[in-house]
């Protein structure tokens, strides 16, 4: 009971500061799913917008529901965008619900140019961001998106989204030279849950996840020894667990690779399907990419 009246206050007092910090702020709300879309907003929108994130560090977007909060600050916003692809798995309902001012940055990505892998049952991948060549596509189209929900910032925007729109090519050169750099037969990436399709395709490695493209997907035993014997067979020297999902399925293969006396690491912490604690490194795409590139990179060479 007392539990339940501090929930109450704290919920009262959230709504109360989140009413008064929108009147006070006239810019145009937006709302942003993942920490990749928002990213990109903010990189594009800077202080011209006032810009929420749904999901933080460490979250698992395949699995995540909306608190009560998250549906208050979803109605509300001018513009809300997500992933698409059926990412956001469990907010389905709400994002049809507001759907004339929703929208899903992958569907600016061709269909030709997305993944429809055989595990995933006929649906495209929506790992989408980890082939930056395609993420830039999604980046125009929240410009596209700024602008028409704010004319009068046209320039600005346009102008920040050129510079981005560099970077994002600096970036992709950055991390196709770091692949290049591990020799060719341990380009194998084994990660918790396939999230890496687009970025094995764009960056020449093999990709295996335990888990099937999303996590509410369980993975079997079967799987455990395939990949096993893959590791063996190719002396793979390193797997990664992701910031968004337990480790406990990659442990496992490494107890299972270790009993046929094989040695297998965790090659780092890679972030699939979340970015880092904003004001750090990985709080940006651009350098939750680099450290992913640079982790595979080290461990695998
Ligand atoms: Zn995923």
């Amino acid at each position: 009971m007392k539990y339940r009246i501090i929930l109450l206050t704290l919920l009262l007092a959230t709504t109360y500061c989140g009413s008064s910090d929108s009147e006070a702020d006239t810019r145009p709300y937006v709302v942003a799913t993942t920490g990749m879309v928002r990213d990109a907003a903010e990189q594009i929108g800077g202080d011209l917008f006032r810009i929420d994130g749904i999901m933080g560090p460490g979250v698992d977007p395949h699995l995540y529901r909306a608190t009560p909060a998250d549906i208050r600050r979803m109605e509300r916003a001018d513009l809300l965008l997500y992933n698409g692809l059926l990412l956001e798995g469990r907010l389905a309902e709400i994002l049809d619900r507001i759907g004339s001012r929703s929208f899903a940055v992958a569907s600016a990505i061709p269909d030709s140019l997305l993944m429809a892998p055989y595990e995933f049952g006929g649906n495209y991948d929506p790992h989408i961001w980890f082939d930056v060549s395609l993420w830039k596509y999604a980046v125009n189209a929240i410009a596209d998106q700024l602008i028409a929900l704010a004319p009068e910032h046209e320039e600005a925007i346009r102008l920040r989204n050129e510079a981005y729109q560099h970077d994002l090519d600096e970036l992709h050169n950055y991390v196709t030279a770091q692949i290049a750099s591990i020799p060719e037969e341990r380009r194998v990436l084994i990660t918790a849950h396939d999230a890496f399709g687009y970025f094995g395709r764009a960056y020449g490695m093999q990709v295996e996840g335990l888990q099937g493209i999303s996590t509410a997907s369980e993975y079997g035993l079967r799987d455990v020894r395939m990949m096993r014997d893959l590791i063996i067979e190719r002396q793979i020297p390193a797997i990664f667990i992701e910031t968004s999902i337990s480790s406990r399925s990659i442990e496992s293969l490494i107890a299972g690779t270790r009993e046929k006396g094989f040695q297998v690491k965790i090659g780092g912490e890679l972030y699939s399907d979340a970015l880092g604690e904003s004001g750090t490194e990985t709080g940006t795409y651009t350098g939750m990419f680099r450290h992913n590139a640079d982790q595979i990179t080290s461990a695998l060479k």
